[in-house]
């Protein structure tokens, strides 16, 4: 199976800006910086997206995500960070790695827009809360 690109930056083979690494969990800035100091942080074994992820492998990446978090605020002066995990296509994922977005935020006119609208009416909220809930 061909390595995807997160893979091979992992091994070495694509360079990367690199901000953290330990045994399980590699940081590099975004080759796009949505906004300034725009971070992934990703794992170092190959899983495909949050959801398949197993937990404690997930936990040590998100580990790592809130400290860069913390430091964006501290260091950069960003006002906000949105934390962000894309899985699947359908839901912009567009490298199959298991990675984190870490998006510091300065002000309302930069390249990152998030709009979630509201799309309630005609749902039977209580009926769809119990179908979840007893799967959970
Ligand atoms: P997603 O759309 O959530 O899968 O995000 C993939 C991200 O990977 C995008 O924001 C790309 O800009 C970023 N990306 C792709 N290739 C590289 C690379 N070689 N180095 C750093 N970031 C990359």
């Amino acid at each position: 199976m061909e390595k995807d690109i997160f893979c091979k930056i992992i091994d070495g083979e694509i360079p990367c800006h690199k901000v953290y690494e330990d045994d399980d969990v590699l940081a590099f800035l975004d080759i796009s910086q949505v906004t300034k100091g725009h971070t992934l942080v990703i794992s170092k074994k190959h899983y495909d997206n949050f959801l398949t992820i197993p937990q404690e492998e997930m936990h040590r990446v998100m580990d790592v995500a809130q400290r860069i978090g913390q430091v964006e605020v501290k260091l950069l002066g960003a006002r906000g960070v949105n934390i962000l995990t894309n899985c699947y296509p359908a839901a912009g994922q567009t490298v199959m790695h298991f990675h984190v977005h870490v998006i510091p935020r300065y002000n309302s006119e930069e390249g990152f827009i998030l709009e979630m609208k509201n799309n309630a009416e005609g749902l039977n909220l209580p009926a769809l809360a119990k179908e979840i809930k007893k799967e959970l």
